[in-house]
């Protein structure tokens, strides 16, 4: 990454700094600054995308670029996560190191808890522990993480919010990134970079006369499992507050009862206290 000189005394901020060490200024956070940095080669991968896309095609890559611009980004939680953040009103972690680190989990199984913490450090280095996963969707999030989706307000993450063109773990080990091998350039964008991403790697995908649903798939699949799924990555600095949670959707029935008692007392709270819309299970 080249030097980020600090806009307040000029002192040069490694990647992995956010508060300058010269004079305390607050950058933006390491993930932003990293996308950011790969801006003209994210460009060039649009352009080209652009280019190859045949001219029948044309108006469904701008049907795609609208939905984009207009996604958001979701984190899915189970119903017991989502009465936390919501009922309560203090700052949430949603890394799961930063999570580990204050206790609120225990340890994933060992091969799980390795590659986490693996592909942290190779996206992030030492601040990967500080980054929170989400995916960019038009409508609900990964089912495999949570039946709860929380869209977030694009305004509380725009400054702290950086993308990656798919799952993090697929990544790694699509590009052969290793400690010796850094990520391939040009996959990553910061938030108001979406639709340049989503075009690269979409646009080689479109078919004529898609559906909105099908359009909205393409940008978020949902599959049976983690390895079924097909999303662009959103990684949040730092942990959430309620206030960021613009809606809740609940696709399904929730037949658990403790299940049940906690989406009830976060439906009441976000519906009548907290002006959250909410779509679905209870309402
Ligand atoms: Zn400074």
């Amino acid at each position: 990454m080249k030097p980020h000189p600090c806009i307040e005394c000029g002192v040069e901020l490694e990647a992995a700094e956010d508060i300058c060490p010269g004079c305390g200024h607050q950058a933006p956070p390491p993930n932003v600054r990293l996308a950011f940095d790969e801006g003209l080669e994210l460009l060039a991968r649009e352009a080209r995308a652009r280019a190859a896309v045949a001219e029948e095609l044309r108006p469904v890559l701008d049907r795609l670029s609208t939905l984009v611009a207009s996604a958001s980004v979701v984190v899915n939680v189970d119903p017991a996560f989502a009465h936390q953040v919501i009922t309560r009103d203090r700052t949430q972690q949603v890394s799961y190191h930063a999570l580990l680190a204050a206790g609120a989990r225990r340890p994933a199984a060992h091969a799980n808890d390795r590659q986490r913490t693996v592909v942290d450090a190779l996206l992030f280095g030492s601040v990967g522990p500080q980054i929170g996963y989400a995916a960019l969707s038009a409508r609900a999030g990964l089912r495999s993480y949570g039946l709860v989706t929380l869209h977030l307000k694009l305004g509380s993450l725009e400054r702290r919010t950086s993308l990656l063109e798919e799952n993090a773990y697929d990544f790694i080990r699509r590009h052969g990134v290793t400690d010796r091998s850094p990520p391939p350039r040009g996959y990553r964008a910061p938030l108001c970079g979406r639709v340049a991403l989503a075009t690269a790697k979409l646009a080689g995908r479109l078919r004529t006369d898609p559906t909105d649903d099908e359009l909205a798939d393409l940008l978020l699949h949902s599959g049976a499992d983690r390895a079924a799924d097909d999303f662009i990555e959103a990684h949040i600095w730092g942990p959430l507050h309620r206030s960021a949670v613009e809606a809740v959707t609940v696709t399904e029935a929730v037949t658990i009862p403790i299940d049940r008692v906690h989406l009830s007392e976060a439906h009441r709270v976000a519906t009548s206290e907290l002006n959250i819309r909410w779509n679905g299970y209870p309402s």
